[in-house]
């Protein structure tokens, strides 16, 4: 299987070159020359089969250029038994009669980006022999909360590599802060910067075209790399899972096979939810995709009425994964949805990137339809559905995987559909212990994480994961704030170049 660009069909190369490089030169994303095929009868098969085997299976279809031994490898790294708190690895939990949770936060970090995090390391390194013989890899990260300490936990120790995480001082919550802070392992380094989100990202892109540094790099035999959630090698691993919850549904009798479902997603950068798109292309049967957004409602508006528009406020909320303005996976969607016409994605993310906004086509505004359903949650609907799903359902949900909770409650209401429904939930509860507490008591929280950890422990009878409880013992290894515009500076110094 192929590759080729968003912004320009000419291109065409392998899935090792796509992990590798990340984006094309052209500015546009990777996407495969085709979309290749399960069968009902290939769903029955998988149906009884681990988790890790369906992922071997799916993965194969998408990354022709490695060995099945290479990928077994991967894959068994990846998801072996340890690195994730269920056998399931994403297991599907039941919230009423044809609803339910499918849980993606069993991993060393407690949120999904773990999902593809634990696996791109692995698939990184292997396809960087294939391309770049003994040169050691530097990933550099920026992040709001969540990619940064998924990230470090895959990379932590991978020989070959080195990993760097910037991250905005004040815009991180207390949990995701020490998580980062407390990081073990030898080629790793993390900094605060005084800056915003924006700040982090800009700077770690004007690293990867400073020639002081790239000159740096050359002479200590290092290369660049990212693991932005733009890199196929991230968003292919998350396919496995719609089609594994679809498997266990099916296996344990919740569905007949080849029944539609309906799934929703909490969704920021539309990494997710494309990868449901995908798995609904290759066949998974799929009645309704339903992107759920919280009061940065950018993406909802998008499919509700086929104009994108950035310029407007931007809030923080209480599920921060998903503030966001720019959802860069969009790109890919465009680009399928138009039938694959570069010209007219590039033309549309000029546009975006010019004027801030663009409209769609009346075709792809009709596509978009067909597959897709979209609502949003404001802060208040999603402290109320945190109660009201634990009152109701004995469910416990973190503040992202309510706002998923929460639409799909709106979309059930205005349509009537009543199709078995899979929500993704996409972090832990303890993750955002503040929020939750008080979604649950409505009265404002102690500072002390561990003992909000504790306190949910108590009033929700469930135990809170030893990832987060442990980190209460570790010491903190990284506290250096470095100035935004001196992020060069705390590159050299953090790799000792
Ligand atoms: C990253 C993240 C999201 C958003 O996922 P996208 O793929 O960016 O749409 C939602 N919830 C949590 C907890 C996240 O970490």
């Amino acid at each position: 299987m192929q590759y080729t660009s968003t912004r320009n069909n000419a291109v065409n190369v392998s899935s090792a070159r796509v992990i590798t490089d990340g984006l094309s030169s052209d500015g546009g994303l990777y996407v495969p020359t085709e979309i290749p095929s399960v069968s009902l009868r290939d769903i029955m098969r998988l149906a009884d089969k681990s988790y890790i085997e369906r992922a071997k299976s799916v993965l194969s279809l998408f990354l022709t250029d490695f060995t099945q031994e290479e990928i077994d490898y991967c894959v068994e790294g990846a998801y072996k038994k340890g690195k994730f708190d269920s056998i399931a690895v994403a297991p599907v939990v039941r919230l009423t009669e044809n609803e339910y949770v499918l849980e993606l936060f069993k991993g060393p970090t407690c949120a999904f980006k773990d999902m593809a995090l634990q696996l791109l390391p692995y698939f990184l390194t292997e396809s960087a022999k294939k391309r770049q013989g003994n040169k050691e890899i530097v990933i550099l990260v920026a992040t709001s909360g969540d990619t940064g300490k998924a990230a470090l936990e895959g990379f932590k120790d991978v020989s070959g590599t080195k990993i760097v995480v910037f991250y905005p001082d004040m815009g991180v919550s207390n949990m995701q802060k020490l998580q980062m802070a407390t990081q073990e392992g030898s080629n790793v380094a993390v900094a605060a910067i005084n800056g915003n989100f924006d700040d982090a990202q800009n700077g770690v892109k004007s690293i990867f075209t400073n020639e002081e540094i790239l000159g740096k790099f050359k002479e200590n035999n290092l290369t660049f790399s990212s693991a932005n959630s733009i890199n196929w090698g991230r968003l292919v691993p998350q396919i496995v899972y719609y089609i594994s919850a679809y498997c266990d549904l099916l296996k344990t009798g919740k569905i007949k096979l080849g029944e539609k479902i309906n799934i929703v997603v909490p969704t920021g950068n539309f990494g997710n939810i494309l990868a449901a798109y995908y798995a609904l292309r290759m066949g998974l049967p799929v009645n309704k995709l339903i992107c759920a957004s919280n009061k940065n409602k950018v993406l909802t508006d998008f499919i509700n009425i086929g104009s994108y528009n950035r310029n407007r406020e931007f809030y923080t909320t209480v599920s921060p994964s998903m503030d966001i303005l720019i959802s860069s996976n969009l790109e890919r969607l465009l680009y399928l949805l138009s039938g694959e016409d570069d010209e007219y994605v590039s033309g549309l993310m000029s546009l975006l990137n010019e004027k801030g906004e663009y409209t769609v086509s009346g075709t792809v505004k009709s596509k978009l339809k067909e597959f897709f359903s979209a609502g949003s949650c404001g802060e208040e609907d999603t402290f109320a559905t945190i109660a009201d799903c634990f009152n109701e359902y004995g469910y416990l949900s973190d503040t992202h995987t309510a706002v998923g909770i929460n639409v799909y409650e709106q979309y059930k209401k205005e349509t009537g559909d009543s199709c078995t429904t899979v929500i993704a939930a996409t972090a832990s509860p303890f993750k955002f212990p503040s929020a939750v507490l008080f979604a649950l008591t409505g009265e404002t929280p102690r500072t002390d994480e561990f003992e909000m950890l504790a306190e949910l422990e108590k009033i929700s009878k469930i135990a809170a994961p030893e990832q987060l409880l442990g980190l209460k013992d570790k010491p903190v290894r990284f506290d250096k704030i470095y100035d935004k515009n001196n992020m060069t500076e705390a590159i050299f110094t953090m790799l000792g170049i």
